[in-house]
């Protein structure tokens, strides 16, 4: 197998394992906000009388309770997609690492900075506006203030309803287990974002890195971005080959598992 080859082999075999990877963060960032569903339980239960159900009297109260609930769901998913993206860049940049000095040789990663690539991932990643004019506190806020719409109607008709605490209970949890799909858009984009960017920056720093491949992700559909990017031959080097500097190749479209791989010098091979 050739050198440029077996490189192929290896990154895509990193893309693969931060595919299974992405999925436990996805099970950490569902289970980190899904926490804060306790406080809201205790909350219930502080409100209840002896008869289980809360009277309609405190429901204004307790709805008001829910503002330092969202801005602990705003918190705590800033906290697990920070985390997600600075892991992201890690597990990466670990196995990019690994791979060129394996395959290419020293000269493929000296004088790449990795620690540095991976704060720098997070700086992009906190700061990038995605074509929803929103950057990623934006997205965390959204999700947050829609799930408080969500709460707020199941609790205030709950006890208007003069449900138990136990039945209003059960419809806060479905609220949480309505939104898990939402949490695992989030980290599903941002996470393969992180990738993708964590290996166009470490391209830009190796010299044996002459191009950047992309894959497109696993969905296979003509109008995903990704599929489309693979095969289009923007510089005449071949079709899906760019500038690491592209950012056009780092966010193809929402919920994208496209990634990219390196394309090396010859005169390295
Ligand atoms: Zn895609």
């Amino acid at each position: 197998m050739s050198k440029q080859a077996e490189l192929e082999r290896q990154l895509k075999k990193v893309s693969m394992e931060y595919r299974k990877f992405n999925a436990e963060q996805q099970e950490f960032a569902i289970k980190e906000i899904g926490r804060i569903r306790l406080e809201i339980i205790d909350m219930l239960s502080e409100y209840s009388g002896s008869d289980g159900t809360i009277k309609k009297q405190r429901l204004n109260k307790l709805l008001r309770e829910l503002e330092s609930i969202e801005k602990l769901v705003r918190d705590t998913g800033m906290d697990a997609l920070s985390q997600v993206i600075s892991e992201t860049a890690s597990f990466t940049n670990d196995g990019i690492k690994k791979s060129l000095s394996d395959v290419v040789g020293a000269a493929a990663i000296s004088g790449v900075a990795f620690d540095k690539i991976n704060k720098n991932v997070l700086r992009y990643m906190v700061n990038r506006l995605g074509a929803d004019d929103l950057v990623l506190s934006d997205r965390v806020w959204n999700f947050a203030g829609d799930q408080r719409a969500e709460l707020t109607k199941v609790i205030r008709s709950g006890i208007i309803r003069g449900d138990s605490v136990n039945t209003i209970s059960a419809n806060v949890r479905k609220v949480y287990d309505n939104d898990a799909w939402k949490i695992r858009r989030l980290v599903v984009t941002e996470g393969n974002t992180a990738h993708r960017v964590a290996t166009a920056y470490s391209a830009q720093q190796s010299q044996v890195v002459k191009a950047v491949r992309v894959h497109r992700g696993k969905a296979n559909r003509p109008d995903h971005r990704c599929t489309q990017l693979e095969l289009e031959d923007r510089y005449g080097m071949g079709p899906g080959l760019y500038k690491p500097t592209d950012s056009e190749i780092y966010m193809m479209h929402i919920n994208c598992t496209g990634y990219l791989t390196y394309e090396i010098d010859p005169k390295y091979l």
